[in-house]
């Protein structure tokens, strides 16, 4: 009797040591479609797949809200009335995107949306060269000097409208990391295409390391960062482009001259651990070219970390991310 409790008490101990190292390395994977490109979550921790759920269903709520592209957003609605009282999240980014049109001195500009429609970035059109009449058209109501913000209130000037795909993806992984953090994720990486947010350290221990794609190939890699709890965001020419009389047309617009922003560079990564600022600076930063983006970091050398690929080849990284980055590669630092 007594040997068959001791054999009984021994399962039970070796059952809770089991479960209890399962519930701790549990993982769950999820990839689904949402802002127009295939996402993936990866998460371990108690709890990790109610998270993950909690997560998507965040992703699509916020894409249904913020897409211009679908017949439910706020942002589409805003653009026809030109004057509505906002919910909580259109609002929160019509404000970031204002503060990251004053740092960046107008190089990121949700106005730009006239500009993409002209030059048929969105799905339901086709890409082409518009005229120089139609850009100068479309430039003059671009500017955050046509929005007006009064309390939760947003109103447009009559041939102004917005497009928040510039900055929508980089809030929607701040709040999915929210989500998996308060839901029990002790570790995690999500991927919103271009947009890779990490969310504690590896379960292990170690940092996460998220590949920079190569502009050239992007099946390849021009090097790696270590990160954790923060966003890793990269925009370049190369993820949405068509081609015309032999010249390459992309998506990433000047709001200055109203082409696609040709400042010299390839592509640029920007890692913070604020998600919609790295979205916002990844898109200005590729429109501000090698010097300006140097000139930013020096003056706010705290708020983000950056790489950026040139036209040339050449790889530059910020100086405080010098730890952090490798490559096979050389690369130059800009300092602060
Ligand atoms: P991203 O992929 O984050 O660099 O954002 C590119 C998307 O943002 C484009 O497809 C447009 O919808 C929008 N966009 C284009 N140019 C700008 C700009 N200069 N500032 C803000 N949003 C832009
Ligand atoms: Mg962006």
């Amino acid at each position: 009797m007594r040997k068959k409790r001791k054999i009984c008490l021994l399962a039970i101990v070796f059952c809770i040591a089991f479960c209890s190292a399962c519930g701790f390395d549990s993982k769950c994977s999820r990839e689904f479609f949402a802002m127009d490109t295939v996402m993936s979550i990866t998460a371990y921790g108690d709890g990790c797949e109610k998270a993950v759920n909690m997560a998507e269903r965040e992703i699509n709520r916020l894409d249904r809200l913020l897409s211009i592209e679908k017949s439910s957003s706020e942002v589409l609605l805003l653009n026809k009335e030109k004057q509505l009282e906002l919910s909580n999240d259109t609002l929160k980014l019509v404000s970031r995107a204002r503060e990251a049109s004053i740092i960046t001195e107008g190089a990121f500009d949700i106005t730009t949306e006239p500009l993409t429609r002209a030059w048929g970035f969105y799905s339901e059109l086709d890409n082409r060269v518009p005229s120089k009449q139609e850009i100068q058209d479309a430039l003059r109501s671009v500017g955050f000097q046509h929005i007006n913000i009064s309390g939760n209130t947003v109103a447009l000037d009559e041939s102004t409208s917005i497009d928040l795909g510039g900055i929508a993806k980089g809030y929607a992984s701040a709040k999915a990391a929210d989500i998996l953090k308060k839901n029990g994720v002790t570790s995690a990486l999500i991927s919103l295409g271009g947009n890779v947010r990490t969310v504690g350290k590896k379960p292990d221990g170690s940092f996460w390391t998220v590949g920079i794609a190569d502009p050239d190939d992007s099946s390849k890699q021009i090097g790696m960062v270590s990160v954790s709890d923060s966003a890793v965001v990269t925009s370049g020419g190369y993820q949405r482009f068509f081609e015309e009389k032999g010249h390459i047309y992309h998506h990433i617009i000047n709001p200055k001259t109203g082409y696609p922003a040709d400042s010299g560079l390839k592509s640029v990564t920007v890692i913070s651990s604020d998600d919609t600022l790295a979205d916002a600076l990844s898109t200005a930063l590729f429109v501000m070219g090698l010097d300006k983006s140097s000139e930013l970091y020096s003056k706010n050398p705290e708020l983000f970390s950056a790489v950026l690929v040139t036209e040339d080849n050449n790889i530059y990284i910020t100086e405080n991310l010098k730890n952090s980055f490798s490559s096979e590669r050389n690369f130059e630092v800009i300092f602060d």
